[in-house]
């Protein structure tokens, strides 16, 4: 397994799995009842899906999403027998997957519906779904919105014979903001799902297991009695963002760290420059150190020349000049005996400090479930230990 190598790279993540039991009691806190659906998509935001969703399972979770049938027989062929729910779109030809691999696939919408249904027709199986209600993400789902209510194609989902509907879910796109006009919308979206349960618990149809809220829904919207909740970030101890206000006040521990070496320490002198395009010039001589990682393991360029900093010794050091493909140059003036084969973190603590991937994001003008999905497979992902 990846994340369980030994020997340390160049440039290396290092994943705390031991913290998602924590990060998960946190968010337990807040959901009540509600139980956690962990999602794992994407190799759960560069965290390693296997070894995150095992996390989750020996803690308690019983449920899984990923975005698409390939993550999904990934999970299986990694020994998760738990229940498993795509969040995308899979096209008909992998159909024989979801039954092969007993997986539960989210309607995408009343005509894909009605195509996995054929599929279960044609093949004497029966394709386990969930219902995806549009409520205004306007993504996926079937439109139930004010201006639009598709309540009839909802039904009829629940009445396809070779499909067969075991729970039924929502998105918000805007439980992040916690602005009034947000707020609304979102209140709004909760009321329209709960308008849909009771439509068909009318009907006399049992709409199986629920479930609304996403990392920033939990956060900022706590306990609605739904069966489960479905947080990515937030079991790996980050929110998008940590300028943006939240509603709650959990402790979330961070459970990626990310390093790399120093490769080479040198003094340059007034006038010199820097990497690539020449953006740095230096002013007094300054002591400089190479470090081994680069936009091509996920720092991203961009942060190149914007006062971004990294730890060497527990100190606080800024990426000069631009970042180059695997490497980037730092100043380490003030960093005293910095030699060649040092520990450079660039998320995590060292030294009592702490730099975090916040901060890169920002830098970068993105969110940090970004930044940790670009983390590039060619990072190894270590287990922290101890
Ligand atoms: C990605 C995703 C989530 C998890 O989002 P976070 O913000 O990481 O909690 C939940 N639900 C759906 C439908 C998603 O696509």
């Amino acid at each position: 397994c990846w994340c369980m190598l030994e020997a340390y790279s160049r440039a290396w993540a290092e994943i705390d799995y031991d913290a998602i039991a924590h990060n998960c009691d946190e968010v337990q806190k807040i959901v009540g009842s509600t139980k956690i659906m962990g999602i794992v998509k994407a190799n759960a935001y560069g965290h390693g899906d296997i070894a995150c969703a095992k996390a989750l399972r020996d803690w308690g979770v019983d449920f899984f999403g990923v975005s698409s049938v390939d993550e999904a027989i990934g999970l299986r062929q990694g020994g998760i027998e738990e229940n498993i729910l795509i969040l995308g779109y899979t096209p008909e030809e992998h159909f024989h997957y979801l039954h092969e691999y007993n997986l539960v696939q989210s309607l995408c919408s009343y005509a894909y519906a009605k195509k996995l249904n054929q599929y279960g027709k044609e093949n004497h199986c029966v394709i386990r779904a969930h219902c995806k209600v549009d409520t205004g993400m306007n993504r996926t789902g079937v439109i139930y919105q004010t201006q639009e209510k598709h309540m009839e194609e909802i039904l009829a989902e629940y009445q396809l014979e070779a499909v067969s509907v075991e729970g039924i879910f929502s998105h918000f796109p805007v439980s992040d903001d916690l602005g009034e006009d947000a707020k609304t919308f979102t209140k709004k979206q909760i009321d329209l799902f709960n308008e849909v349960l009771a439509n068909l618990k009318a009907a006399g149809i049992n709409p199986g297991v629920t479930h609304l809220q996403n990392s920033y829904g939990i956060l900022n919207y706590g306990s609605l009695g739904y069966d489960y909740c479905r947080p990515g970030l937030l079991y790996m101890g980050v929110t998008s963002d940590d300028t943006i206000p939240i509603a709650s006040n959990p402790d979330f521990i961070p459970i990626l760290s990310l390093y790399a070496n120093v490769s080479v320490v040198k003094w340059l002198q007034p006038g010199m420059t820097v990497s690539y395009g020449r953006h740095f010039t230096v002013k007094k001589p300054c002591k400089v150190a190479t470090m081994s990682i680069g936009y091509a393991d996920g720092l991203p360029r961009i942060v190149s020349n914007q006062d971004l900093h990294v730890l060497v010794h527990g100190q606080a050091c800024p990426i000069i000049g631009n970042v180059c493909m695997d490497q980037c140059m730092i100043d380490v003036t003030d960093v005293e005996n910095v030699q060649e084969g040092d520990t450079v973190c660039i998320v995590g603590l060292q030294g009592g400090k702490r730099v975090t991937i916040d901060e890169i994001s920002r830098k970068a003008h993105t969110i940090n479930n970004e930044t940790l999905s670009a983390l590039a497979a060619r990072v190894p992902r270590l287990k922290k230990r101890g």
